[in-house]
């Protein structure tokens, strides 16, 4: 469970980002963001594994301050949340293979992960990971070599390598054409159902979030404006 308690976020120039978010999103939830640009959709997720440090008020994920968390705790913490971005941010002249190893770094000692070490069993799950999603046969290609499509799967596979409990996609398939959008956007789907992992996507088109999300959240200008199922999210919000 992802807790917002009177949540606000300024940016040191004065921009207020957030305004008082309050939210509770359940485990296994499919939560889609949506607001114009600006809103604070990207504000708001960043905040929920400390990408971006919020202002005022506290998070909590499982009852536990993430807000509030050090050291070898917040590590933990943000090993459970894994974070995928419009553009992909993956390491392109390495394999596919190695980018979703890295999902396996808060696993192993940072001299294991230096060197590359990784034991069997962690690639055994990254190729799993990547079967999940359908692009094993690329592990060994370069990432630079795939569609944005497919890079964009190979960073939901490096969150699974993860073993992430929460999935956070900000504006995933923002830079992909329309047909690759529904590929990525039905494989979040997937995976929601099927490993129950909680995934709180943003998008700027209402129709997308309309056709996946069984829950929208409306930002505007920092606060939300529409909180409800799908039925009820109309053009207005
Ligand atoms: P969205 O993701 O909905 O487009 P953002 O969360 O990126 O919105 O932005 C929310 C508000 O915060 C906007 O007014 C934006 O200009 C501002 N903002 C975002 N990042 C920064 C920053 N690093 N410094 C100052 N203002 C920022
Ligand atoms: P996005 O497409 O993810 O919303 P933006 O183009 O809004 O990204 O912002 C790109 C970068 O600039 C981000 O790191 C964001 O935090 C920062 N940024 C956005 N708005 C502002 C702002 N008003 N002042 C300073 N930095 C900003």
């Amino acid at each position: 469970m992802i807790q917002f308690e009177k949540v606000s976020k300024v940016y040191p120039n004065g921009t207020v980002g957030l305004n008082n978010i309050n939210l509770t999103i359940q485990p296994g939830e499919f939560v889609v963001i949506v607001g114009l640009s600006g809103a604070g959709k990207s504000t708001l997720l960043r905040s929920i594994n400390r990408l971006h440090e919020i202002t005022d008020g506290h998070i909590k994920i499982d009852g536990k301050s993430i807000t509030a968390a050090r050291g070898a705790e917040l590590r933990r913490m943000r090993r459970d949340i894994g974070m995928i971005f419009q553009s992909f941010n993956l390491v392109k002249r390495v394999s596919v293979l190695r980018n979703v190893l890295s999902g396996r770094v808060g696993y192993h000692s940072t001299l294991t992960t230096l060197l590359g070490l990784f034991p069997k069993e962690d690639i055994e799950l990254c190729l799993k990971a990547l079967e999940r999603v359908n692009i094993r046969e690329k592990a060994y290609s370069r990432a630079d070599e795939l569609s944005g499509g497919q890079q964009q799967r190979v960073s939901i596979a490096r969150a699974l390598a993860q073993e992430a409990k929460i999935i956070l996609a900000d504006e995933p398939v923002a830079s992909l054409d329309p047909l690759t959008t529904r590929q990525v956007m039905d494989d979040l789907k997937r995976i929601n159902q099927e490993l129950g992992i909680t995934t709180i996507v943003n998008l700027h088109f209402i129709d997308l979030a309309r056709e996946y999300a069984t829950r929208i959240i409306g930002l505007r200008a920092g606060q939300v404006v529409f909180d409800g199922p799908v039925e009820e999210a109309t053009d207005e919000k």
